[in-house]
């Protein structure tokens, strides 16, 4: 069996992806409170309990509302770098120490068949990473919370089977939307988020000819929409001769409704 997937729900508001192989299952960040990561699972037939591991990103609420709640419910181990783990310790709340595992940026742990491989983003916080599953040839690119993609990046992420990549925002309902100004400024920077084209862009780069699946996530809820991240995208990989659906297919990822188990 090969490795299967969810996102669980991904958006602005909150982030939860799940991957699992035959003998082990993983959550990637838990932006909900408990109850509503609970409800994501029962939505996907899968149970909480029986999960591996959850893997941190960084500190914000988006990716750790529930961390604390679900590692003390069902006694789950949770692996985060140092300085996350230090940035997140007053939010998370306790969870003890015999559950507390150290992930350093750029190295592997395995589960059974399953490597799970973490990489250094840009991003506003203490030491975001995010992660790359290599199961049976397989790779499966976890990328969001990213202001750029560089081109170290890039080559860590590049040819996977599947992404599932950020396109936070449109750079045109940003700039004209209600958001102050300095929170535009941090969302267009460096350590901010990826817009729709940008995005687009750094897909280019990196899809190959193994890519079969590229899921559009961490949409915006004011300055993004669905159909037009999709089109923002289509039309900036075809302006680099990249055509969405002849060799790869573009998904939504919704910020309540999970994606179906789909294997890799
Ligand atoms: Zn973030
Ligand atoms: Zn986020």
């Amino acid at each position: 069996m090969s490795l299967s997937y969810s996102i669980l729900a991904s958006g602005s508001t909150g982030n939860a992806f799940y991957v699992e192989s035959e003998n082990h299952s993983f959550l990637v960040d838990a932006g909900f409170s408990g109850k509503q990561m609970e409800t994501l699972f029962q939505q996907i037939g899968r149970d909480i309990s029986k999960l591996s591991a959850i893997f941190v990103t960084h500190e914000h609420s988006d990716h750790i509302k529930g961390i604390g709640v679900l590692a003390r419910k069902y006694k789950l181990p949770v692996f985060a770098n140092e300085k996350t783990w230090r940035a997140m310790e007053s939010s998370v709340g306790e969870i003890p120490t015999e559950q507390k595992f150290v992930f350093q940026m750029e190295s592997v742990k395995s589960f059974g068949s399953v490597d799970i491989e973490s990489f250094g983003v840009s991003h506003d916080a203490a030491e975001p990473m995010f992660y790359i599953f290599h199961h049976e040839g397989k790779k499966l690119v976890l990328i969001t919370d990213t202001g750029y993609v560089s081109d170290r990046m890039k080559g860590t992420i590049s040819n996977a089977d599947v992404y599932i990549f950020e396109a936070n925002h449109d750079v045109q309902m940003l700039r004209m939307g209600k958001y102050p100004w300095n929170i535009k400024r941090r969302i267009l920077s460096d350590v901010g988020h990826v817009s729709n084209e940008d995005a687009a862009l750094a897909m280019s780069d990196v899809i190959g000819d193994r890519t079969k699946r590229v899921y559009l996530a961490h949409l915006s809820l004011d300055n993004n929409m669905k159909d037009l991240a999709r089109m923002s995208v289509t039309q900036t990989l075809a302006s680099r001769g990249i055509i969405v659906g002849e060799q790869f297919e573009l998904y939504d990822t919704d910020a309540k409704i999970p994606t179906a188990l789909t294997a890799v």
